[in-house]
């Protein structure tokens, strides 16, 4: 069967939809194969983009000096190959010796034992990777890729990751079969856009990427394939943009549907009485007045709000929403408050009560452990309306409950939650304003990703009086002195948390537990009354454990990150974290907020293991360093990136396959200033 590779086999040109079995060798099987992949036509294969260039006239010798660090292509035998598994570090590893004509060196691949049943030692191969040191200094080849041939004469290779069993040269020449598709693609975008942005033409950039040529002399005369791989780059951007933009264009028509709906608005008027009846024991910050403002703009409109409210841990959100709450109800439209946790619902009970005084209903709680009675009596109070305001978990919007009129919904620490069920919620109201908040500051950029349709708002600054949490990182080697301190600090009228990350100890995970330690702190603090709280006690248990923490009749606190959000006791000064390596800096952020609330000087601790190694001590220092919760949220996403910081579950829509969210941030900017005169222009 010979096909023409830009004709198909009816004799047209290629396009971009077709199926993949048009193209040379692959009949309705492969086609399958490569569907589970999810490449299923020739556009999927030319969006499949390179990983490098290799110039493969590069040949190593293998009796030359390498260095580390050094990627080498090398033509030879892979001898005396064992694989070994390491128990209970799910660890395997194969290993053995690579040689050519002129000399040998170590190799090993990690986690990859079906390379032992690839390699033959009768035949060479091409291995392709990164020279390492080992533990014991000497040089070994880490992790290389292995090609039975490469194409002779052929210079700049595109290596492209596998797709499934595809790999190497046949992917390779798959792919440039695919290349005169792109003769007949149009550019997507406009050109004004593309000038603007000085982004390549689709088809130039797809070309380039699959089939580089040189754009200039000295490019060739320097090494080829280092200029091309830095010049990927550009092309990448173009796909990132691309990406970014119909995202950006989804959110803005989102944002449109939601103007085009009309929402119970609350008059100036109402807002300013509502808000005047609000007890509030201090004067609001600037910050705080602002934000303010902007929610009773957003209510005297009569589209639904939808506004996320940013702002660090302690910076008093809580009295913001209180307002919003107060505005709401006295339009005679009923609330919801939502907290990612009973502990914390039971808190903003307590705390919204106070706020709103006597003047409103009392809020209800409700949450998972209700008991049932009291239950039917919060459904009915909802249902008919004789409950205006409710503050819970998860509970409040599960299908049996069915508000009269609810007119806004309050979200707490939205990081904890998923997008999918703030709109749950948000669709029990016809359509209910919308306020979220988060202490997870999310670099601007990354916000409007990924709660894309929200306005945004941010309390940027402290009440006064707060001093800031001094943090400082300890062994396991100070946690005598540490001790000492916390008696001296109780002594003296301080009260102490001290967090761990798991309850009961675990083989798996090498981490303090807090049921193993208690024993332990009762005996090095035997005069402190101490109390421990985490999410398997009873809710009458963990309230009454946390009431008398914050009234005083316990001065230690024993905790999971149950504690993480909300607990608010002024008088607490010091914050312990056991095996603080385990946390995420957002997460020891979040922490750390629990003290220094008051005007006492504050400290948090974080001890670690002796052993705990160089990259996490310097990970903590970045805690110990920085009170600024931005600075930290960011350094959290280029460590461990975006689905960690806000919760993977809410990763999903927004999973990209070119853009990187850090490195690309001010693509985003720019694709949601083009969505939005798109829209404008009406090309939307
Ligand atoms: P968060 O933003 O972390 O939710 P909270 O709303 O819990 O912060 O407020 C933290 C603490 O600061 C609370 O004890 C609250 O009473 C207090 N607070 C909030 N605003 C002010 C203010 N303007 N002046 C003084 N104290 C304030
Ligand atoms: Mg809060």
């Amino acid at each position: 069967m010979n096909r023409d590779p830009v004709a198909n086999s009816a004799g047209t040109v290629l396009s971009l939809d077709d199926s993949l079995t048009v193209l040379p060798g692959i009949g309705p099987k492969t086609a399958a194969a490569m569907a589970a992949e999810g490449f299923r036509s020739v556009r999927d294969l030319l969006l499949h983009l390179p990983r490098r260039y290799e110039d493969r006239s590069a040949l190593t010798q293998l009796g030359g000096l390498t260095a580390p660090g050094e990627w080498i292509l090398v033509r030879g035998r892979a001898r005396h190959i064992r694989t070994r598994r390491i128990r209970g570090r799910r660890l395997s590893i194969v290993d053995g010796v690579l040689s050519d004509r002129e000399g040998e060196i170590a190799v090993v691949w990690f986690n990859q034992p079906w390379i032992a049943r690839r390699l033959d030692d009768e035949r060479d191969f091409y291995f392709y990777g990164q020279v390492r040191e080992a533990k014991d200094g000497a040089l070994r080849l880490t992790n290389p890729e292995i090609e039975e041939a490469v194409d002779e004469g052929e210079r700049i290779v595109p290596v492209y990751p596998r797709i499934g069993r595809f790999g190497g040269r046949r992917l390779r020449r798959l792919i440039a079969v695919c290349l005169p598709a792109l003769q007949r693609c149009t550019d997507p975008l406009p050109s004004a856009v593309r000038l603007r942005h000085d982004l390549p033409g689709i088809r130039r950039c797809l070309q380039q990427l699959h089939a580089p040529v040189p754009e200039c002399e000295t490019e060739d005369a320097f090494s080829l394939a280092d200029a091309l791989n830095r010049r990927k780059d550009r092309y990448h951007r173009r796909l990132a943009f691309d990406e970014l933009l119909a995202f950006a264009c989804a959110i803005t028509g989102r944002r449109v549907e939601r103007l085009k709906t009309p929402a119970p608005r609350v008059t100036p008027k109402t807002a300013a009485a509502a808000a005047r009846r609000v007890r509030i024991p201090f004067n609001l910050t600037g910050a705080q007045e602002r934000v303010r403002d902007e929610i009773a703009a957003d209510l005297n409109r009569r589209v639904p709000m939808a506004r996320l409210l940013q702002g660090d841990v302690g910076s008093g959100k809580t009295v913001v929403a209180a307002l919003a709450v107060a505005m709401v109800t006295a339009a005679g439209r009923q609330v919801a408050v939502m907290a990612p946790t009973e502990l914390l619902a039971e808190q903003h009970e307590r705390t919204f009560s106070n706020y709103l005084g006597r003047g409103a209903t009392r809020p209800e709680l409700l949450v998972g452990s209700t008991p049932a009675a009291e239950r039917r009596r919060v459904l009915r109070g909802l249902a008919d309306g004789t409950i205006e305001v409710v503050i819970g978990t998860h509970a409040l919007f599960q299908e049996s409950v069915a508000y009269r009129d609810l007119g806004l919904v309050v979200v707490d620490e939205q990081h904890r939650f998923g997008v999918v069920q703030r709109s749950a919620l948000a669709a029990k109201g016809r359509h209910p304003h919308l306020l979220v908040m988060t202490a997870t500051p999310i670099p601007r950029s990354l916000a409007l990703t990924v709660y894309g349709d929200l306005d945004l708002s941010i309390i940027d600054e402290l009440p006064p009086g707060r001093r800031e949490v001094r943090t400082e990182r300890r062994s396991e080697k100070a946690r005598r002195k540490v001790f000492d301190f916390l008696r001296r600090e109780i002594a003296d009228g301080g009260r102490v948390f001290i967090v761990y990350p798991l309850i009961d100890a675990n083989d798996a995970v090498p981490a303090a537990a807090l049921a193993d330690n208690e024993q332990r702190v009762r005996r090095l603090l035997p005069d402190a009354a101490i109390g421990t709280v985490h999410g398997r006690l009873a809710r009458d248990e963990r309230e009454a454990v946390t009431a008398a923490f914050r009234d005083g009749s316990l001065e230690v606190l024993l905790a999971t990150t149950v504690v993480e959000v909300g607990i608010d006791v002024p008088e607490a000064s010091v914050m312990i974290v056991e095996s603080a390596q385990r946390f995420g800096l957002s997460q020891l952020h979040q922490l750390r907020g629990r003290v220094g609330r008051g005007s006492r000087q504050s400290w948090c601790i974080l001890m670690t293991d002796d052993r705990v190694g160089e990259p996490a001590r310097q990970r903590l220092d970045v805690i110990c360093r920085s009170h600024d919760g931005f600075e930290i949220a960011e350094a959290d996403l280029e460590q461990r990136g975006p689905g960690e910081l806000i919760g993977t579950r809410q990763w999903g829509p927004a999973g990209f396959r070119f853009a990187h969210l850090v490195r690309d941030m001010h693509l985003i900017e720019e694709t949601r200033r083009t969505a939005a005169e798109l829209q404008a222009d009406g090309r939307l």
